[in-house]
């Protein structure tokens, strides 16, 4: 695996820490946890995307891009770690809002990471439900040609083979911090969405020669679509990483049974997983991925899934900003409320 000549600007804080989570391990019983602080990436509260935007941003630059374009969902990491990276590069961003969740309320319209945006000041562009973010995205783009501008788009999530590249590094990264801590790591498990984490995870375990497996818990979509978008990218960064012979099927493996009601809605599960993490390991997750992703972890656990010394790390991909646009769904004296 030869990245180091793939241009990339330095935005993350790594490594990231590689820390056991002995409370909650003791609380389920086993097996042994660890936790993969991607949420400590550093740039603007951290998260998985700012991995991907080193390769995506350095491309930017290198075709002399004076403004990004992206998209995401209203309350979108992706899109605020792309506003914050193009603040700190000096470049415009202007972003394409999809309303995922009808019906949001005040603190979803207004907290969390579309605050965060307009302080990066991110021009942003809303879709409502049910309408062509991607199409609205590539307008945005024409009309930054129009008037002279030299935009870069970049895919929702960041997911194309230039940004998964930053996760085939985070695959060396976790294997290296497991050689120093004599670990034998049994299994990864993290949330997936739009398959950049896991396609650059897997093909970059696979181009080490590591039989790691890994698991990606869907947020969105289930098995019947999910499996197939995780399994194109990762072909296509098999070609990328050069990884001789491709990669077996049995090694792209995806959970469809924590989503919950949809994207972007509280289920029990999630805010089960995100008190529990809070309460035994002072831990923030959040409500939509990492929340989802770690409750597909716990009821595996519960169910006897893993072995009881098996060493299983869970890649925390960030995002505890929204928790803040989740409000009403954490509050103690009372119902949860719907979104
Ligand atoms: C985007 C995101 C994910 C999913 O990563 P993908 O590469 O899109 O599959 C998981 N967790 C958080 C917090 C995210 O923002």
């Amino acid at each position: 695996m030869n990245i180091a000549r793939v241009p990339r600007i330095r935005l993350a804080h790594l490594p990231t820490p590689l820390e056991p989570m002995r409370r909650l391990s003791e609380a389920l019983g086993g097996p042994n946890l660890w936790i993969k602080r991607d949420d400590c990436t550093g740039l603007a509260t951290g998260g998985n995307k700012t991995r991907k935007l080193e390769f995506l941003m350095a491309e930017a630059v290198a075709q002399s891009a004076d403004t990004v374009v992206t998209v995401g969902a209203y309350q979108s990491n992706h899109v605020r770690q792309t506003a914050a990276a193009a603040a700190k590069l000096g470049l415009a961003c202007e972003v394409v809002l999809e309303h995922r969740v009808p019906h949001p309320d005040s603190d979803y319209l207004r907290s969390g990471n579309r605050f965060l945006n307009d302080l990066f000041l991110a021009t942003t562009h809303e879709v409502e439900t049910g309408g062509q973010p991607k199409e609205r995205m590539k307008e945005v783009g024409e009309a930054c040609r129009a008037r002279g501008a030299v935009p870069y788009l970049i895919p929702g999530g960041g997911s194309n083979t230039t940004g998964a590249l930053g996760y085939a590094l985070c695959a060396q990264e976790l294997l290296y911090q497991a050689a120093e801590l004599d670990l034998r790591i049994d299994g990864v498990v993290h949330a997936t969405g739009s398959a950049g984490t896991q396609a650059g995870l897997v093909a970059g375990l696979e181009a080490l020669n590591s039989h790691v497996p890994v698991l990606g818990i869907s947020i969105q979509r289930k098995n019947d679509e999910q499996l197939p978008k995780v399994r194109t990218l990762v072909d296509a960064m098999a070609d990328r990483l050069e990884v001789r012979g491709g990669i077996d099927d049995t090694r792209v493996q995806v959970n469809d049974n924590y989503i919950g009601p949809g994207y972007g809605y509280s289920s029990e599960a999630m805010v089960e997983a995100i008190r529990m993490c809070a309460e035994l390991e002072g831990l923030l997750l959040d409500p939509v991925y990492s929340g989802k992703g770690m409750a597909g972890l716990i009821d595996l656990c519960r169910r006897g899934h893993f072995k009881k010394d098996e060493n299983i790390v869970f890649i925390h991909t960030g995002g505890s900003v929204s928790l803040f646009a989740y409000l009403e769904t954490f509050r103690r004296d009372g119902a949860p409320a719907e979104s």
